[in-house]
């Protein structure tokens, strides 16, 4: 049996990552052949991990006018800039990949080493997103599941014979399994499956640096406001890139200022929402997981 590529999107800011080291992916277990097998051969599942760091460092502060003229180039998705937002990774269709807006996507909170307000600060960010997407996002509980890198986005022994929910931790860099830099906010990682061309989102993971402790509860200002993060890491997770304008939360950079959606990164959390239609959500089943070699190179 074949193994789909598994493509993936990646995104990082500041310095480069090795290569490979970003961008997991997901590729299907070898399954024996039987009755069904064509069938399984055209339902395999694939997929792919965006992830995206968002770099923020003290010095990345200070120095964050002349990076705005001129930033890193790392990772900027697809999309033309006149829509004002980017996307990791469209399908044949030329559609944004997304998560199916007819399901709920559970989210779970992972506490352990969450700051203050944690909670509270996810709650809102979920409420920006849902109404900016018309996505059912919902924060179901809490887990004491560790973050890991890549994560799987099938573990029945945890959460059942489904796709994994959307796991949200502060966690700090150099951890087991943490897939975050000293000078990283956080990553987010959602994961596609489905055939080629054709993929829908199903979970992801958002990272967050437990470390960073100059961040502050709440949405009081771009720069410092663990809101803000949230808000930018979980615009990730549903699908969108960077853009290169400092006026959108998705811009490369935090940037400062009131934390509210740009005009750009509405027009995307839209165009990744419910005004499209349900998606068909492939079964949940195991997967493997790697990294692919090109990742850096897919919209490098
Ligand atoms: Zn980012």
């Amino acid at each position: 049996m074949s193994e789909a590529d598994a493509r993936s999107v990646a995104g990082s800011l500041g310095p480069r990552p090795e290569p490979g080291s970003r961008g997991p992916g997901t590729e299907p277990d070898s399954r024996g052949p039987g009755p069904h097998r064509s069938a399984l051969r055209r339902t395999l599942l694939t997929g792919a991990v965006a992830v995206l760091v968002l770099l923020v460092a003290g010095a990345a502060l200070v120095a964050t006018v002349a990076q705005r003229a001129a930033p890193d180039t790392a990772m900027v998705a697809d999309a033309p800039l006149a829509e004002g937002y980017t996307v990791w990774e469209r399908n044949d269709d030329g559609t944004p990949v997304r998560f199916d807006p007819c399901s709920v996507i559970e989210v779970v909170l992972a506490p352990r080493h969450a700051p203050p307000g944690a909670r509270a600060d996810l709650e809102e960010a979920l409420t920006r997103i849902v109404d900016a997407t018309g996505l059912d996002l919902r924060l179901i509980g809490s887990t004491d599941e560790p973050p890991s890198d890549p994560r799987l986005p099938y573990q029945p022994e945890r959460y059942g014979e489904r796709w994994a929910p959307v796991l949200v931790t502060w966690a700090r860099p150099g951890d087991p399994g943490v897939p975050l830099r000293v000078i990283d906010r956080g990553v987010a990682s959602p994961v596609a499956v489905g055939p080629e061309g054709d993929r829908t989102y199903v979970t992801g993971q958002v990272v967050l640096n437990a470390d960073r402790d100059d961040l502050r509860p709440g949405f009081g200002d771009r720069s410092d406001a663990w809101g803000a993060t949230l808000l930018h890491e979980l615009a990730h997770l549903v699908g969108l890139g960077h853009v290169d304008d400092p006026t959108e939360l998705m811009y490369t950079f935090p940037g400062d200022g009131e934390v509210v959606l740009g005009p750009g990164d509405r027009a995307g959390l839209a165009a990744v929402g419910a005004d499209h239609g349900c998606r068909d959500v492939p079964p949940a089943g195991p997967v493997a997981v790697r990294r692919p070699a090109e990742a850096r190179d897919h919209h490098g």
